[in-house]
């Protein structure tokens, strides 16, 4: 199935994405700087100028709930990379309908639409409230 994102729009979201990846690979390192931790300071030495892919890998190692929330951003930025060298990316994991633009704008690693994305949010939060 093809979607008719804009490749202006594409691109656009492209560099949106690579810079925000660059600022959370930022702040993962300045983390780890400060960790007071000898192996973790290490890494982030290591990390200074790795590609994408080796980041993630050293990263599986790191342990820290501070950046645990970026590193799951960072990982959604990867997969909306590989989505778009695939030619999914822009459309929906739930119902294969092109994902609103604005929706790509505000979110641009957005893999579901507004309406999937909230059955879903609904879906997972009812879930959760089960197994506690
Ligand atoms: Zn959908």
């Amino acid at each position: 199935m093809s979607h008719d994102l804009d490749p202006r729009h594409l691109e656009e979201l492209k560099s949106n994405l690579q810079v925000r990846a660059r600022q959370l690979r930022e702040e993962i390192r300045q983390t780890l700087v400060k960790s007071d931790d000898e192996q973790y300071t290490m890494i982030a030495d290591q990390v200074r100028d790795l590609e994408d892919d080796s980041f993630a890998d050293l990263m599986v190692d790191v342990n820290l709930a501070e950046i645990d929330r970026d590193l799951q951003e960072l990982r959604l930025i990867d997969a909306a990379f590989l989505r778009m060298s695939d030619g999914t990316y822009g459309l929906c994991d739930g119902c294969d309908s092109p994902i609103e633009i604005e929706r790509l704008r505000a979110t641009p690693f957005a893999s579901r639409c507004f309406d999937c994305q909230s059955v879903f949010e609904r879906n997972h939060v009812q879930n959760i409230g089960h197994t506690l």
